[in-house]
């Protein structure tokens, strides 16, 4: 049985709640591609029938319909999610810590997957050679491999687009994605068994949201270079957090600082579905890395350069044995944090995943289309912020979605 267009797809297309994870695309056996669309962020297209059983799926595990539910804990927080262990440290390998995007954290444990035999190969992201600011999906092999995909790519990425392929050649892999990838790739679980065997870590990274590509044609603006002319482009790393560097074929290179690209061109670049994203922080991940930022005397977390550091959050039993593995062979320095000092170094991340449900509860009372959030802790979140900046939000979201902004 087929069904022409997935209704599933076409109701989160709608509402702009995509996230870009290509899951639609690997399970659809061809009737879904991946499209660099206008917007300049993935998404779907449908071209051929889909299966009613891949529809199935699709409705059980896109991310823009349901997020995959917190599991159980030994701790829990309404914003940082489930935990077992709380550290921040780097990568002992300078080079590692160099290239990474904070403290090299997540190549580190990788390296560490790899070289222990818990895993053969690593799904992640890296840059598109043949488009510089965008990314790519790979298949790293060689520590040399995860190196190169080290750092944060600011970019629209699609991390579960060959996810069937991946798991069609078995063996065991690491998954890298952003939480809402990382969640599809749970809710997947339930309904294909490989998943579970073939996929032992799942790692993830606190996630402000994807930018579309106004955002680095806006950096590029300021450099004086246009996206055809690059040979490479890097969002950050190369120090922490790095500037953005872009390279061009004739050589000349230009640099931005992250204040100004990620704060200036790219945050307001953020897709749709990241404004109501019940799970920011990868709660569903064995691991979830983030900026473990230094802040100021006001709170406000310093970008000044400075040799990397990682907060790491071990969630599971898997992740906490991957963290004390990786610690014991010297692979990452790493020193227990208190839950408090948490909110120090990501401030930011609890305003936002306070406001999510006001945001969510105003789609709801306007008829529109969201994703189902259930296990994720949005009221208690939404205690921490004052009312009065949930009614502002309300009032935000109300006019987004007269206004038809999306
Ligand atoms: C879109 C985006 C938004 C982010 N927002 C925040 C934030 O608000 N707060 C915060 O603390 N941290 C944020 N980060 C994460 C942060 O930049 C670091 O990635 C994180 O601290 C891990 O650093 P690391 O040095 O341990 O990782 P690294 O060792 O550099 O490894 C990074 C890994 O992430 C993968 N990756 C990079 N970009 C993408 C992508 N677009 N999609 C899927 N996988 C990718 C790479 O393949 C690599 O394996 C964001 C990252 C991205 C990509
Ligand atoms: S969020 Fe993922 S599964 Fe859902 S429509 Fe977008 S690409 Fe497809
Ligand atoms: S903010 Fe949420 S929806 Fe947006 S990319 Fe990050 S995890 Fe996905």
């Amino acid at each position: 049985m087929t069904s022409a267009v997935s209704p599933t797809v076409s109701r989160v297309l709608k509402g702009s709640l995509c996230s870009g994870c290509g899951l639609c695309a690997s399970l659809s056996d061809g009737a879904i591609r991946m499209d660099d669309a206008s917007s300049g962020f993935l998404r779907p297209r449908q071209v051929g029938a889909l299966n009613r059983n891949a529809e199935a799926v699709i409705a059980d595990a896109c991310p823009g319909a349901v997020v995959a539910p917190w599991p159980e804990a030994p701790h829990s927080h309404p914003v940082w999610g489930p935990w077992r262990k709380i550290a921040t440290g780097h990568a002992t390998d300078e080079q590692v810590r160099f290239k990474g995007s904070s403290g090299g954290a997540v190549s580190a444990l990788l390296i560490h997957a790899l070289r222990s035999g818990q895993v053969d190969r690593v799904v992640h992201v890296a840059a598109d050679p043949d488009d510089p600011p965008g990314n790519i999906v790979t298949v790293s092999r060689s520590e040399a491999e995860i190196i190169r995909g080290a750092g944060s790519r600011y970019a629209s990425s699609s991390p579960l687009a060959d996810i069937e392929a991946a798991l069609a050649e078995g063996g065991a892999f690491a998954f890298v994605g952003k939480p809402c990838d990382v969640s599809a790739l749970r809710r997947l679980a339930l309904h294909d068994p490989r998943v579970d065997k073939c996929v032992p870590l799942m790692l993830s990274f606190f996630c402000g949201g994807v930018p579309g590509r106004k955002g680095v044609r806006s950096i590029l603006a300021v450099m004086g270079l246009k996206e055809e002319e690059l040979a490479s482009f890097r969002y950050r790393g190369h120090g922490w957090p790095g500037d953005a560097v872009a390279v061009a074929r004739d050589g000349r290179t230009e640099k931005m600082s992250y204040a100004d690209s990620w704060g200036v061109h790219l945050t307001r670049e953020v897709q749709f579905r990241c404004k109501i994203c019940p799970d920011a922080v990868g709660g569903v991940a064995d691991v979830s890395c983030a900026d473990a930022w230094y802040g100021d005397e006001r709170g406000y977390p310093v970008f000044e350069d400075q040799p990397g550091r990682s907060l790491v959050l071990a969630r599971t039993i898997a992740g906490e044995r991957l963290l004390e593995a990786a610690v014991l062979a010297g692979v990452l320095a790493a020193a227990p944090v208190g839950l408090d000092e948490v909110g120090g170094m990501q401030a930011w991340q609890a305003i936002r995943k306070g406001l999510v449900r006001a945001r969510q509860i105003t789609l709801a009372l306007m008829m529109q289309p969201k994703p189902r959030s259930r296990g994720t802790r949005l009221r208690d979140a939404s205690r921490s912020v004052s009312k009065r900046l949930a009614l502002w939000n309300v009032v935000g979201m109300a006019r987004r979605v007269l206004a038809g902004r999306r």
